[in-house]
């Protein structure tokens, strides 16, 4: 590419981001569109995010994304907040606006246009969401208005506890319910669409699984296992031995960026182009 003085800029902020895969997205983006746009990974410590954004903005920067640990304390530093980031409670992009930054959630999005192009439904699904943390919390806020039932299963009752808690006062109905890691077993039988939002088998820690009891797995019809590295989590391997599909994260990685993308530069990605770009991911894994 060739960078002239009619280069848009854009950065992600995180700490660290030494290992991203999101300069991969964006750079093929680019080139796929013709956009003339590079994409910078920024070491910022969270002392110096107030800074980091305003300078930003001064520096003309088009669009950011922000990763761990910054994607909650970013939400005051930004001059309007969409309502989905909002009630997840965290922001992964920042949309230049007249007076400063606008926040979204892409990651939440992301994950649903993942499940539409693997052809998978989540309207009227019972659901198994794997893990409390800040990704299986967002997962629950976006399921919450279109499943029928979600069982949010955590190692730490407390935190399992709290989002069933709020889900269900944004739903207004009963539609999510805490699940002790060792309870599992209380989950009624029947067919279920998995969430594997736990950190639990990830490189290199592969041979690990946060469930492995047969019969747990027999109920899952689907899992989708966040992770995507390794690209064939044991989970996966697991459901699918069991005669469910499985599918990995990079996915939803791939259309959180491309949503990003569309938002800083006003175009719509095809799914040509996205197929391009998932191959390029998967390739630099
Ligand atoms: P987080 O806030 O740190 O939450 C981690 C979750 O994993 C918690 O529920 C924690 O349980 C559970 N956990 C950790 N170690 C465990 C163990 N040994 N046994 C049982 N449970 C354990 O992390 P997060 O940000 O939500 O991320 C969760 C996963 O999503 C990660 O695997 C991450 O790679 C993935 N992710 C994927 C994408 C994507 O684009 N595909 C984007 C973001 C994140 P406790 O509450 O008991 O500690």
């Amino acid at each position: 590419m060739r960078i002239d003085g009619n280069t848009k800029t854009c950065v992600l902020l995180g700490d660290p981001v030494e290992h991203t895969l999101s300069p991969v997205i964006h750079s093929a983006l680019a080139e796929l569109t013709g956009i003339n746009m590079v994409y910078i990974p920024c070491r910022v410590k969270a002392e110096d995010m107030e800074r980091a954004v305003q300078g930003a903005f001064a520096l003309n920067i088009l669009g950011l994304n922000v990763t761990i640990p910054h994607k909650e304390k970013v939400i005051p530093l930004l001059c309007e907040t969409d309502k989905l980031a909002e009630r997840i409670g965290a922001v992964n992009t920042l949309v230049r606006v007249k007076d400063g930054y606008k926040g979204l959630n892409t990651d939440m999005p992301g994950l649903c246009r993942a499940m539409e192009s693997d052809g998978i439904r989540i309207q009227d699904e019972n659901v198994i969401v794997l893990g409390a943390g800040g990704v299986a919390r967002a997962v629950a806020v976006m399921l919450c208005d279109k499943v029928n039932h979600i069982y949010i299963v955590n190692r730490t009752m407390k935190r399992a506890d709290e989002i069933a808690g709020e889900v269900n006062t944004y739903a207004g109905r009963r539609v999510a319910e805490a699940v002790c890691l060792d309870g599992y077993d209380m989950i009624p039988d029947g067919r279920y669409l998995a969430i594997q939002a736990t950190n639990v088998g990830m490189y290199p820690h592969c041979e690990e699984a946060v469930i492995t009891d047969q019969q747990f797995i027999n109920k899952i019809h689907t899992s989708y296992d966040l992770i995507y590295n390794p690209q064939k989590t044991r989970f996966m391997q697991l459901v699918e031995n069991a005669g469910g599909k499985a599918y990995n994260g990079l996915k939803m990685l791939l259309y959180q960026g491309i949503i990003a993308f569309e938002l800083w530069n006003n175009v719509t990605i095809t799914e040509e182009q996205a197929d391009v770009v998932y191959e390029r991911l998967r390739k630099s894994l």
